[in-house]
Protein backbone atom coordinates (compact mmCIF):
# COMPACT_ATOMS: atom_id res chain seq x y z
CA UNK A 1 0.00 0.00 0.00
CA UNK A 2 1.30 2.97 -1.16
CA UNK A 3 1.98 5.97 1.56
CA UNK A 4 1.74 8.93 -1.24
CA UNK A 5 -1.14 10.75 -1.39
CA UNK A 6 -3.21 10.43 -5.26
CA UNK A 7 -1.59 13.93 -5.97
CA UNK A 8 1.69 12.84 -5.02
CA UNK A 9 1.60 9.39 -6.71
CA UNK A 10 0.32 10.65 -10.10
CA UNK A 11 2.93 14.14 -9.84
CA UNK A 12 5.71 11.60 -9.87
CA UNK A 13 4.76 9.55 -13.15
CA UNK A 14 6.60 10.88 -16.32
CA UNK A 15 4.69 9.26 -19.47
CA UNK A 16 6.82 9.77 -22.50
CA UNK A 17 7.18 8.33 -26.18
CA UNK A 18 10.13 8.59 -28.21
CA UNK A 19 9.74 9.85 -31.60
CA UNK A 20 12.35 9.36 -34.35
CA UNK A 21 12.44 8.96 -38.09
CA UNK A 22 13.80 5.30 -39.07
CA UNK A 23 17.53 4.58 -38.25
CA UNK A 24 17.97 7.74 -36.19
CA UNK A 25 18.40 5.68 -33.01
CA UNK A 26 15.25 5.40 -31.38
CA UNK A 27 15.79 2.13 -30.62
CA UNK A 28 19.32 2.51 -29.85
CA UNK A 29 18.21 5.44 -27.18
CA UNK A 30 15.17 3.64 -25.38
CA UNK A 31 17.55 0.33 -24.72
CA UNK A 32 19.90 3.07 -23.17
CA UNK A 33 17.47 5.24 -21.35
CA UNK A 34 16.87 1.51 -19.56
CA UNK A 35 19.64 1.19 -19.06
CA UNK A 36 19.93 4.81 -17.33
CA UNK A 37 16.79 3.97 -15.21
CA UNK A 38 18.33 0.73 -13.89
CA UNK A 39 15.66 -0.96 -15.51
CA UNK A 40 17.90 -3.38 -17.41
CA UNK A 41 21.67 -4.27 -17.07
CA UNK A 42 23.09 -4.74 -20.55
CA UNK A 43 22.43 -3.41 -23.50
CA UNK A 44 20.86 -5.69 -25.77
CA UNK A 45 18.18 -6.17 -24.51
CA UNK A 46 15.47 -4.55 -25.83
CA UNK A 47 16.66 -6.06 -28.86
CA UNK A 48 16.61 -9.90 -27.29
CA UNK A 49 13.65 -9.21 -25.65
CA UNK A 50 12.19 -8.60 -29.19
CA UNK A 51 13.72 -11.49 -30.49
CA UNK A 52 11.53 -13.44 -27.86
CA UNK A 53 8.77 -11.92 -29.06
CA UNK A 54 9.15 -12.68 -32.24
CA UNK A 55 9.66 -16.29 -32.02
CA UNK A 56 6.51 -16.43 -29.92
CA UNK A 57 4.40 -14.41 -32.32
CA UNK A 58 5.04 -15.27 -36.17
CA UNK A 59 3.22 -12.73 -38.46
CA UNK A 60 6.09 -10.27 -36.94
CA UNK A 61 8.46 -11.41 -39.54
CA UNK A 62 7.79 -9.31 -41.19
CA UNK A 63 8.75 -6.41 -38.55
CA UNK A 64 12.28 -8.78 -38.25
CA UNK A 65 12.25 -9.00 -42.31
CA UNK A 66 12.35 -5.40 -42.76
CA UNK A 67 13.51 -3.85 -39.51
CA UNK A 68 11.07 -1.60 -38.46
CA UNK A 69 8.53 -2.38 -35.51
CA UNK A 70 4.62 -2.99 -35.94
CA UNK A 71 3.54 -2.68 -32.39
CA UNK A 72 3.30 -0.53 -29.80
CA UNK A 73 4.65 -1.44 -26.32
CA UNK A 74 4.94 0.55 -23.16
CA UNK A 75 7.99 -0.16 -21.24
CA UNK A 76 8.22 1.36 -17.10
CA UNK A 77 10.57 1.51 -14.99
CA UNK A 78 10.85 3.30 -11.48
CA UNK A 79 14.39 6.04 -11.17
CA UNK A 80 15.30 8.72 -8.71
CA UNK A 81 11.84 8.91 -6.88
CA UNK A 82 9.85 8.81 -10.22
CA UNK A 83 7.77 6.39 -12.66
CA UNK A 84 8.85 6.45 -16.24
CA UNK A 85 6.32 4.83 -18.50
CA UNK A 86 8.09 4.86 -21.89
CA UNK A 87 5.66 4.08 -24.81
CA UNK A 88 7.11 2.55 -28.07
CA UNK A 89 5.78 4.16 -31.18
CA UNK A 90 6.30 2.81 -34.12
CA UNK A 91 8.65 4.23 -37.43
CA UNK A 92 7.26 3.35 -40.41
CA UNK A 93 4.83 6.16 -42.11
CA UNK A 94 2.80 3.50 -42.87
CA UNK A 95 1.98 2.98 -39.18
CA UNK A 96 0.66 6.85 -38.85
CA UNK A 97 -2.58 5.99 -37.28
CA UNK A 98 -1.14 3.32 -34.77
CA UNK A 99 1.34 6.50 -33.55
CA UNK A 100 -0.85 8.67 -33.54
CA UNK A 101 -2.90 6.84 -30.98
CA UNK A 102 -0.35 6.08 -28.70
CA UNK A 103 0.99 9.66 -28.56
CA UNK A 104 -2.29 10.61 -26.94
CA UNK A 105 -1.47 8.69 -24.32
CA UNK A 106 1.75 10.34 -24.02
CA UNK A 107 2.58 13.63 -21.91
CA UNK A 108 5.65 14.04 -23.38
CA UNK A 109 7.48 13.10 -26.74
CA UNK A 110 11.26 12.67 -26.71
CA UNK A 111 12.50 13.67 -30.43
CA UNK A 112 15.70 11.74 -31.80
CA UNK A 113 17.77 13.52 -34.34
CA UNK A 114 20.57 12.24 -36.23
CA UNK A 115 23.65 14.45 -35.61
CA UNK A 116 24.53 14.16 -39.55
CA UNK A 117 20.60 14.66 -41.01
CA UNK A 118 18.72 16.62 -38.87
CA UNK A 119 15.34 16.71 -39.41
CA UNK A 120 14.09 14.01 -41.75
CA UNK A 121 10.47 13.49 -43.65
CA UNK A 122 9.33 11.40 -40.47
CA UNK A 123 10.68 13.62 -37.99
CA UNK A 124 8.36 16.17 -39.77
CA UNK A 125 5.24 14.13 -39.45
CA UNK A 126 5.49 13.21 -36.05
CA UNK A 127 6.06 16.30 -34.76
CA UNK A 128 3.02 17.65 -36.28
CA UNK A 129 1.35 15.08 -34.40
CA UNK A 130 2.43 15.91 -31.45
CA UNK A 131 1.50 19.58 -31.83
CA UNK A 132 -1.81 19.02 -32.30
CA UNK A 133 -2.22 16.82 -29.32
CA UNK A 134 -0.47 19.60 -27.51
CA UNK A 135 2.48 17.20 -26.45
CA UNK A 136 5.86 18.80 -25.64
CA UNK A 137 9.18 18.12 -26.48
CA UNK A 138 12.61 17.43 -25.61
CA UNK A 139 14.82 17.11 -28.32
CA UNK A 140 17.83 14.92 -28.58
CA UNK A 141 20.38 14.93 -31.17
CA UNK A 142 22.16 12.03 -31.28
CA UNK A 143 24.62 10.33 -32.83
CA UNK A 144 27.48 12.47 -32.21
CA UNK A 145 30.30 9.97 -32.02
CA UNK A 146 29.83 10.34 -35.92
CA UNK A 147 30.66 13.35 -37.54
CA UNK A 148 28.18 15.91 -37.13
CA UNK A 149 26.45 19.04 -38.83
CA UNK A 150 27.30 22.31 -37.21
CA UNK A 151 25.14 22.71 -34.22
CA UNK A 152 23.90 26.02 -35.05
CA UNK A 153 22.79 24.84 -38.11
CA UNK A 154 20.65 21.86 -36.48
CA UNK A 155 19.42 24.36 -33.97
CA UNK A 156 18.30 26.59 -36.77
CA UNK A 157 16.19 23.84 -38.35
CA UNK A 158 14.45 23.02 -35.38
CA UNK A 159 13.18 27.05 -35.12
CA UNK A 160 12.82 27.55 -38.87
CA UNK A 161 10.95 24.26 -39.61
CA UNK A 162 9.17 23.55 -36.78
CA UNK A 163 8.70 27.07 -35.24
CA UNK A 164 9.72 25.81 -32.23
CA UNK A 165 12.43 27.74 -29.92
CA UNK A 166 15.07 25.76 -29.23
CA UNK A 167 16.85 25.79 -25.97
CA UNK A 168 20.44 24.20 -26.21
CA UNK A 169 20.83 22.75 -22.64
CA UNK A 170 24.32 21.45 -23.47
CA UNK A 171 26.95 22.16 -26.14
CA UNK A 172 28.85 19.81 -27.88
CA UNK A 173 32.54 20.40 -28.48
CA UNK A 174 33.52 18.92 -31.79
CA UNK A 175 32.22 15.48 -33.01
CA UNK A 176 33.06 12.22 -34.58
CA UNK A 177 36.47 11.42 -34.07
CA UNK A 178 37.09 14.54 -32.33
CA UNK A 179 34.26 14.51 -30.14
CA UNK A 180 35.65 16.05 -26.64
CA UNK A 181 32.56 15.85 -25.10
CA UNK A 182 29.88 18.58 -23.53
CA UNK A 183 29.24 21.68 -21.63
CA UNK A 184 26.18 23.23 -19.93
CA UNK A 185 25.13 25.88 -20.68
CA UNK A 186 24.82 28.63 -17.92
CA UNK A 187 27.28 26.35 -15.45
CA UNK A 188 29.93 25.91 -17.40
CA UNK A 189 30.22 22.34 -16.55
CA UNK A 190 32.08 20.04 -19.26
CA UNK A 191 31.06 16.67 -19.43
CA UNK A 192 34.16 15.20 -21.02
CA UNK A 193 33.16 12.22 -23.83
CA UNK A 194 35.65 9.08 -23.06
CA UNK A 195 36.42 6.74 -26.01
CA UNK A 196 36.35 3.38 -26.16
CA UNK A 197 40.13 1.75 -26.43
CA UNK A 198 40.76 -0.15 -29.56
CA UNK A 199 39.85 -3.82 -29.36
CA UNK A 200 38.13 -3.33 -26.25
CA UNK A 201 34.32 -4.98 -26.20
CA UNK A 202 33.52 -2.77 -23.01
CA UNK A 203 31.72 0.81 -23.43
CA UNK A 204 33.81 3.03 -20.68
CA UNK A 205 32.36 5.12 -18.09
CA UNK A 206 32.40 9.12 -19.33
CA UNK A 207 33.11 10.47 -15.88
CA UNK A 208 32.38 13.13 -14.16
CA UNK A 209 31.81 16.67 -15.02
CA UNK A 210 34.29 19.75 -13.99
CA UNK A 211 34.48 23.04 -14.78
CA UNK A 212 35.91 23.79 -18.46
CA UNK A 213 38.15 26.05 -17.56
CA UNK A 214 39.39 22.97 -15.92
CA UNK A 215 39.36 20.29 -18.73
CA UNK A 216 42.14 21.16 -20.98
CA UNK A 217 43.86 17.72 -20.60
CA UNK A 218 40.47 16.79 -22.58
CA UNK A 219 41.35 19.08 -25.29
CA UNK A 220 43.53 19.29 -28.31
CA UNK A 221 45.11 22.83 -30.23
CA UNK A 222 42.61 25.65 -29.69
CA UNK A 223 39.69 23.17 -28.75
CA UNK A 224 38.78 24.59 -25.67
CA UNK A 225 39.28 27.89 -26.36
CA UNK A 226 37.14 27.56 -29.18
CA UNK A 227 34.43 26.22 -27.14
CA UNK A 228 34.59 29.24 -24.74
CA UNK A 229 34.11 31.19 -27.73
CA UNK A 230 31.00 29.36 -29.10
CA UNK A 231 29.51 29.34 -25.55
CA UNK A 232 29.78 32.95 -25.61
CA UNK A 233 27.88 33.37 -28.21
CA UNK A 234 25.38 30.43 -27.47
CA UNK A 235 24.68 32.32 -24.16
CA UNK A 236 24.13 35.33 -25.96
CA UNK A 237 22.25 33.73 -28.79
CA UNK A 238 19.20 31.64 -27.67
CA UNK A 239 16.99 32.29 -25.38
CA UNK A 240 17.51 30.26 -22.10
CA UNK A 241 15.24 27.27 -21.15
CA UNK A 242 11.42 28.46 -20.03
CA UNK A 243 9.73 25.41 -18.61
CA UNK A 244 6.85 27.36 -19.00
CA UNK A 245 7.30 28.12 -22.93
CA UNK A 246 8.20 24.48 -23.31
CA UNK A 247 4.36 23.09 -21.70
CA UNK A 248 2.91 25.11 -23.42
CA UNK A 249 5.01 23.50 -26.72
CA UNK A 250 6.86 26.84 -27.68
CA UNK A 251 10.43 25.72 -27.19
CA UNK A 252 12.25 22.61 -26.61
CA UNK A 253 15.42 21.63 -24.69
CA UNK A 254 17.87 20.63 -26.85
CA UNK A 255 20.39 17.73 -25.27
CA UNK A 256 23.17 15.89 -27.44
CA UNK A 257 24.63 12.77 -27.11
CA UNK A 258 25.59 9.10 -28.58
CA UNK A 259 22.96 6.77 -27.38
CA UNK A 260 25.18 4.35 -29.18
CA UNK A 261 27.99 4.99 -26.66
CA UNK A 262 25.77 5.65 -23.61
CA UNK A 263 26.84 9.25 -23.75
CA UNK A 264 24.20 11.84 -22.62
CA UNK A 265 21.68 9.62 -21.53
CA UNK A 266 21.77 10.52 -17.94
CA UNK A 267 20.66 14.08 -18.64
CA UNK A 268 18.19 13.14 -20.98
CA UNK A 269 16.82 11.23 -17.99
CA UNK A 270 17.36 14.17 -15.36
CA UNK A 271 15.75 16.30 -18.02
CA UNK A 272 12.65 14.16 -18.45
CA UNK A 273 12.76 13.27 -14.91
CA UNK A 274 12.75 16.64 -13.70
CA UNK A 275 10.49 19.01 -16.66
CA UNK A 276 8.23 16.49 -18.57
CA UNK A 277 4.59 16.91 -17.24
CA UNK A 278 3.18 14.88 -14.85
CA UNK A 279 -0.74 13.44 -16.14
CA UNK A 280 -2.52 16.25 -16.86
CA UNK A 281 -6.12 17.60 -15.84
CA UNK A 282 -8.48 15.78 -18.76
CA UNK A 283 -11.38 17.10 -20.37
CA UNK A 284 -14.22 14.51 -20.33
CA UNK A 285 -18.07 14.17 -20.25
CA UNK A 286 -20.43 12.43 -17.98
CA UNK A 287 -23.01 10.75 -20.10
CA UNK A 288 -24.81 7.33 -19.49
CA UNK A 289 -24.44 4.96 -22.54
CA UNK A 290 -26.31 5.09 -25.18
CA UNK A 291 -29.79 3.83 -25.30
CA UNK A 292 -29.57 4.26 -21.30
CA UNK A 293 -33.41 5.07 -20.44
CA UNK A 294 -34.07 8.55 -19.19
CA UNK A 295 -30.87 9.41 -19.13
CA UNK A 296 -29.76 12.56 -18.02
CA UNK A 297 -28.29 15.17 -20.25
CA UNK A 298 -24.56 14.57 -21.03
CA UNK A 299 -22.05 17.12 -18.72
CA UNK A 300 -18.60 18.53 -19.79
CA UNK A 301 -16.42 17.75 -16.69
CA UNK A 302 -12.74 17.67 -15.98
CA UNK A 303 -10.79 14.56 -14.47
CA UNK A 304 -8.23 15.39 -11.73
CA UNK A 305 -5.06 12.77 -11.64
CA UNK A 306 -5.62 13.10 -8.17
CA UNK A 307 -9.22 12.39 -8.34
CA UNK A 308 -10.88 9.09 -6.30
CA UNK A 309 -12.42 7.63 -9.31
CA UNK A 310 -10.15 5.36 -11.84
CA UNK A 311 -10.90 6.48 -15.09
CA UNK A 312 -8.88 6.05 -18.18
CA UNK A 313 -9.19 5.21 -21.89
CA UNK A 314 -8.20 2.40 -24.37
CA UNK A 315 -5.53 3.85 -26.74
CA UNK A 316 -4.52 0.73 -28.25
CA UNK A 317 -5.60 -3.02 -28.75
CA UNK A 318 -2.63 -5.79 -29.06
CA UNK A 319 -3.27 -9.06 -30.34
CA UNK A 320 -2.03 -12.38 -29.55
CA UNK A 321 1.36 -12.00 -28.17
CA UNK A 322 0.43 -15.88 -27.81
CA UNK A 323 -0.89 -16.88 -31.17
CA UNK A 324 -2.45 -19.84 -29.45
CA UNK A 325 -4.85 -17.69 -27.45
CA UNK A 326 -7.13 -15.43 -29.35
CA UNK A 327 -6.76 -12.69 -26.27
CA UNK A 328 -6.18 -9.40 -27.17
CA UNK A 329 -4.21 -6.52 -24.64
CA UNK A 330 -6.12 -3.49 -24.40
CA UNK A 331 -3.57 -0.74 -23.64
CA UNK A 332 -5.46 1.25 -21.02
CA UNK A 333 -4.18 4.59 -19.91
CA UNK A 334 -5.06 5.96 -16.63
CA UNK A 335 -6.45 9.23 -16.41
CA UNK A 336 -7.02 9.20 -12.41
CA UNK A 337 -7.45 6.97 -8.98
CA UNK A 338 -5.65 4.42 -7.63
CA UNK A 339 -6.31 1.02 -9.52
CA UNK A 340 -5.85 -1.99 -7.58
CA UNK A 341 -6.43 -5.73 -8.92
CA UNK A 342 -9.54 -7.31 -8.99
CA UNK A 343 -11.21 -3.75 -9.59
CA UNK A 344 -14.80 -4.18 -11.50
CA UNK A 345 -14.38 -1.24 -14.44
CA UNK A 346 -17.33 -0.29 -16.99
CA UNK A 347 -17.11 0.37 -20.48
CA UNK A 348 -18.76 3.80 -21.28
CA UNK A 349 -20.07 3.18 -24.27
CA UNK A 350 -21.44 -0.32 -23.88
CA UNK A 351 -21.81 -0.04 -20.22
CA UNK A 352 -20.50 -3.79 -19.86
CA UNK A 353 -18.27 -4.33 -16.63
CA UNK A 354 -14.92 -5.95 -16.17
CA UNK A 355 -13.42 -7.41 -13.70
CA UNK A 356 -9.70 -6.70 -13.87
CA UNK A 357 -8.09 -9.89 -12.42
CA UNK A 358 -5.17 -10.17 -14.19
CA UNK A 359 -3.70 -6.89 -15.31
CA UNK A 360 -0.33 -6.66 -16.89
CA UNK A 361 2.34 -3.84 -16.13
CA UNK A 362 4.93 -3.43 -18.71
CA UNK A 363 8.09 -3.64 -15.90
CA UNK A 364 11.02 -3.67 -18.75
CA UNK A 365 12.95 -6.11 -16.90
CA UNK A 366 9.71 -8.21 -17.32
CA UNK A 367 6.04 -8.48 -17.37
CA UNK A 368 4.70 -8.53 -13.98
CA UNK A 369 1.22 -8.58 -12.75
CA UNK A 370 0.13 -4.86 -11.35
CA UNK A 371 -1.16 -4.86 -7.95
CA UNK A 372 -2.06 -1.17 -8.33
CA UNK A 373 -1.56 1.72 -11.04
CA UNK A 374 -1.99 5.44 -10.75
CA UNK A 375 -3.08 8.07 -13.40
CA UNK A 376 -0.50 8.42 -15.79
CA UNK A 377 0.01 4.49 -15.82
CA UNK A 378 -0.47 2.16 -18.72
CA UNK A 379 -1.86 -1.22 -17.72
CA UNK A 380 -2.51 -4.19 -20.36
CA UNK A 381 -6.44 -5.67 -19.78
CA UNK A 382 -6.31 -8.91 -21.53
CA UNK A 383 -9.84 -9.29 -22.97
CA UNK A 384 -11.59 -11.30 -25.73
CA UNK A 385 -12.48 -8.36 -27.79
CA UNK A 386 -15.13 -6.51 -25.31
CA UNK A 387 -12.62 -3.31 -25.32
CA UNK A 388 -11.43 -1.33 -28.27
CA UNK A 389 -9.22 1.62 -28.83
CA UNK A 390 -10.78 4.40 -28.19
CA UNK A 391 -13.25 3.06 -25.25
CA UNK A 392 -13.62 4.92 -21.62
CA UNK A 393 -13.50 2.92 -18.61
CA UNK A 394 -14.46 3.50 -15.44
CA UNK A 395 -15.48 2.61 -12.25
CA UNK A 396 -18.89 4.54 -12.40
CA UNK A 397 -19.26 3.57 -16.45
CA UNK A 398 -19.99 7.52 -16.78
CA UNK A 399 -16.86 8.99 -17.52
CA UNK A 400 -15.94 9.53 -21.75
CA UNK A 401 -12.97 11.12 -22.88
CA UNK A 402 -12.74 12.20 -25.95
CA UNK A 403 -12.48 9.54 -28.49
CA UNK A 404 -9.43 8.98 -30.53
CA UNK A 405 -9.58 9.90 -34.14
CA UNK A 406 -10.23 7.11 -36.91
CA UNK A 407 -8.66 8.54 -40.28
CA UNK A 408 -10.06 7.84 -43.43
CA UNK A 409 -8.65 5.70 -45.21
CA UNK A 410 -6.00 6.39 -48.31
CA UNK A 411 -6.41 2.62 -49.79
CA UNK A 412 -9.16 0.78 -49.84
CA UNK A 413 -9.44 -2.55 -51.42
CA UNK A 414 -11.68 -5.80 -51.51
CA UNK A 415 -10.52 -8.74 -50.11
CA UNK A 416 -11.36 -11.85 -50.90
CA UNK A 417 -10.92 -15.47 -49.48
CA UNK A 418 -9.47 -18.21 -51.73
CA UNK A 419 -11.74 -20.98 -50.18
CA UNK A 420 -15.13 -19.73 -50.29
CA UNK A 421 -16.35 -21.79 -47.59
CA UNK A 422 -14.24 -20.19 -45.07
CA UNK A 423 -16.07 -16.71 -45.57
CA UNK A 424 -17.36 -16.70 -42.19
CA UNK A 425 -13.80 -16.95 -40.75
CA UNK A 426 -13.12 -13.85 -42.79
CA UNK A 427 -16.09 -11.94 -41.54
CA UNK A 428 -15.02 -12.79 -37.84
CA UNK A 429 -10.81 -11.92 -38.83
CA UNK A 430 -11.30 -9.12 -40.51
CA UNK A 431 -13.89 -7.74 -37.44
CA UNK A 432 -10.57 -8.51 -35.13
CA UNK A 433 -8.24 -6.74 -37.02
CA UNK A 434 -10.59 -3.76 -37.39
CA UNK A 435 -11.13 -4.08 -34.03
CA UNK A 436 -7.79 -4.12 -33.06
CA UNK A 437 -7.28 -0.80 -34.96
CA UNK A 438 -4.79 -2.71 -38.04
CA UNK A 439 -6.78 -1.98 -40.64
CA UNK A 440 -10.65 -0.41 -41.15
CA UNK A 441 -13.46 -2.16 -42.29
CA UNK A 442 -16.42 -1.25 -44.43
CA UNK A 443 -18.92 -3.23 -45.67
CA UNK A 444 -21.28 -2.17 -48.30
CA UNK A 445 -24.68 -1.92 -47.95
CA UNK A 446 -25.40 -3.93 -51.39
CA UNK A 447 -23.65 -7.13 -51.73
CA UNK A 448 -21.61 -9.59 -50.15
CA UNK A 449 -18.21 -8.12 -50.68
CA UNK A 450 -15.60 -6.72 -47.60
CA UNK A 451 -13.59 -3.34 -48.46
CA UNK A 452 -10.79 -3.27 -46.23
CA UNK A 453 -8.96 0.55 -46.18
CA UNK A 454 -5.64 1.34 -45.03
CA UNK A 455 -3.50 4.49 -44.68
CA UNK A 456 -0.70 2.49 -46.22
CA UNK A 457 0.41 -0.40 -48.00
CA UNK A 458 2.40 -2.10 -45.26
CA UNK A 459 -0.58 -2.20 -42.96
CA UNK A 460 -2.24 -4.48 -45.97
CA UNK A 461 0.86 -6.82 -45.54
CA UNK A 462 0.50 -7.11 -41.96
CA UNK A 463 -2.88 -8.16 -42.44
CA UNK A 464 -2.33 -10.57 -44.98
CA UNK A 465 0.13 -12.03 -42.97
CA UNK A 466 -1.82 -12.07 -39.79
CA UNK A 467 -4.93 -13.66 -41.21
CA UNK A 468 -2.73 -16.44 -42.95
CA UNK A 469 -0.54 -17.15 -39.77
CA UNK A 470 -3.50 -16.37 -36.96
CA UNK A 471 -7.14 -17.78 -38.68
CA UNK A 472 -5.52 -19.97 -41.43
CA UNK A 473 -7.14 -17.78 -44.11
CA UNK A 474 -5.61 -17.61 -47.22
CA UNK A 475 -6.70 -14.64 -49.19
CA UNK A 476 -6.16 -11.78 -51.99
CA UNK A 477 -6.60 -8.24 -51.90
CA UNK A 478 -8.23 -6.53 -55.37
CA UNK A 479 -8.50 -3.19 -56.34
CA UNK A 480 -11.65 -1.81 -55.67
CA UNK A 481 -13.70 1.03 -57.49
CA UNK A 482 -13.14 3.18 -54.75
CA UNK A 483 -10.81 5.94 -53.72
CA UNK A 484 -11.97 7.67 -50.60
CA UNK A 485 -14.07 7.03 -47.79
CA UNK A 486 -16.40 9.82 -45.89
CA UNK A 487 -17.80 9.83 -42.56
CA UNK A 488 -21.11 11.11 -42.98
CA UNK A 489 -23.35 12.98 -40.89
CA UNK A 490 -26.42 15.64 -40.85
CA UNK A 491 -30.08 15.23 -40.38
CA UNK A 492 -31.76 11.92 -40.33
CA UNK A 493 -33.91 13.50 -43.36
CA UNK A 494 -30.93 14.50 -45.28
CA UNK A 495 -28.60 11.43 -44.80
CA UNK A 496 -31.69 9.48 -46.04
CA UNK A 497 -32.24 11.47 -49.41
CA UNK A 498 -28.43 11.17 -49.54
CA UNK A 499 -28.21 7.51 -48.87
CA UNK A 500 -31.26 6.50 -50.95
CA UNK A 501 -29.55 8.58 -54.11
CA UNK A 502 -26.15 6.52 -53.61
CA UNK A 503 -27.26 3.37 -52.55
CA UNK A 504 -24.54 1.17 -53.94
CA UNK A 505 -21.89 3.35 -52.60
CA UNK A 506 -22.65 3.04 -48.89
CA UNK A 507 -21.39 1.07 -46.18
CA UNK A 508 -20.71 0.61 -42.63
CA UNK A 509 -17.90 0.66 -40.77
CA UNK A 510 -17.03 -1.34 -37.90
CA UNK A 511 -19.10 0.97 -35.52
CA UNK A 512 -21.69 0.77 -37.60
CA UNK A 513 -21.65 4.39 -38.76
CA UNK A 514 -22.67 5.60 -42.27
CA UNK A 515 -19.56 5.45 -44.54
CA UNK A 516 -19.90 6.97 -48.30
CA UNK A 517 -17.19 5.09 -50.54
CA UNK A 518 -16.57 8.12 -53.13
CA UNK A 519 -14.67 6.71 -56.64
CA UNK A 520 -12.62 9.64 -57.04
CA UNK A 521 -11.42 13.03 -54.97
CA UNK A 522 -13.65 14.54 -57.63
CA UNK A 523 -16.71 13.17 -56.49
CA UNK A 524 -16.36 13.38 -52.91
CA UNK A 525 -16.19 17.25 -53.89
CA UNK A 526 -18.97 16.89 -56.25
CA UNK A 527 -21.44 14.92 -53.71
CA UNK A 528 -19.97 17.62 -51.32
CA UNK A 529 -21.42 20.43 -53.09
CA UNK A 530 -24.89 19.18 -53.97
CA UNK A 531 -25.58 17.65 -50.92
CA UNK A 532 -24.14 21.16 -48.57
CA UNK A 533 -26.79 19.87 -45.77
CA UNK A 534 -24.43 16.69 -45.30
CA UNK A 535 -21.04 16.80 -43.77
CA UNK A 536 -18.60 14.77 -45.24
CA UNK A 537 -15.82 13.92 -42.69
CA UNK A 538 -12.10 12.71 -42.77
CA UNK A 539 -11.93 11.47 -39.44
CA UNK A 540 -14.08 10.08 -36.95
CA UNK A 541 -13.83 10.82 -33.19
CA UNK A 542 -14.17 7.01 -31.91
CA UNK A 543 -15.28 6.48 -27.43
P1 LIG B 1 15.72 3.24 -35.03
O1 LIG B 1 15.39 2.78 -36.41
O2 LIG B 1 15.46 4.70 -34.87
O3 LIG B 1 15.15 2.42 -33.93
O4 LIG B 1 17.33 3.16 -34.94
P2 LIG B 1 18.28 2.10 -34.25
O5 LIG B 1 18.35 2.34 -32.79
O6 LIG B 1 17.95 0.74 -34.71
O7 LIG B 1 19.66 2.60 -34.85
C1 LIG B 1 19.91 2.62 -36.23
C2 LIG B 1 21.39 2.40 -36.47
O8 LIG B 1 22.13 3.50 -35.94
C3 LIG B 1 21.93 1.17 -35.77
O9 LIG B 1 22.91 0.60 -36.60
C4 LIG B 1 22.54 1.71 -34.50
O10 LIG B 1 23.59 0.93 -34.02
C5 LIG B 1 23.06 3.06 -34.98
N1 LIG B 1 23.13 4.04 -33.90
C6 LIG B 1 22.17 4.37 -33.00
N2 LIG B 1 22.62 5.31 -32.16
C7 LIG B 1 23.89 5.58 -32.53
C8 LIG B 1 24.89 6.46 -32.04
O11 LIG B 1 24.70 7.19 -31.07
N3 LIG B 1 26.07 6.45 -32.71
C9 LIG B 1 26.33 5.66 -33.77
N4 LIG B 1 27.51 5.72 -34.34
N5 LIG B 1 25.42 4.82 -34.24
C10 LIG B 1 24.21 4.77 -33.63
Amino acid sequence: MSKLTLEQEAGRRRTFAIIAHPDAGKTTLTEHILLAGGAIRAAGAVRARGENRRTRSDWMKIEKERGISVSASVMTFEHDGKMFNLLDTPGHEDFSEDTYRTLTAADCAIMVLDAAKGIEPQTLKLFEVCRLRDIPIITFINKLDREAQDPMALLDDIASRLQLDPAPIWWPAESGNRLRGMVEIGTGRFQPYVRKAAGSDEDPEHGDPLPLADAAAHFEGGEQADLAEALELVEGGYKPFDREAFLEGHMTPVLWGSALRHFGIEQLLKAIGDWAPAPKVMKARKEAPPETRNAPEPVELTVDPGSAEVTGFVFKVQANMDPNHRDRIAMFRMASGQFRRGMKLKVQNTGKQLSVNAPIMFFASDRELAEDAFAGDVIGIPNHGVLRVGDSLSESGLIRFAGLPNFAPEILQRVRVKDPLKAKHLKKALEGLAEEGVTQLFRPELGSDFIVGAVGQLQFEVMADRLGEEYGLDVVFEPSPYAEARWIGGDKADLDDFAGKYRPQMARDIDDQPVFLAKSSWETGYVGERFPKVSFMKTKERG
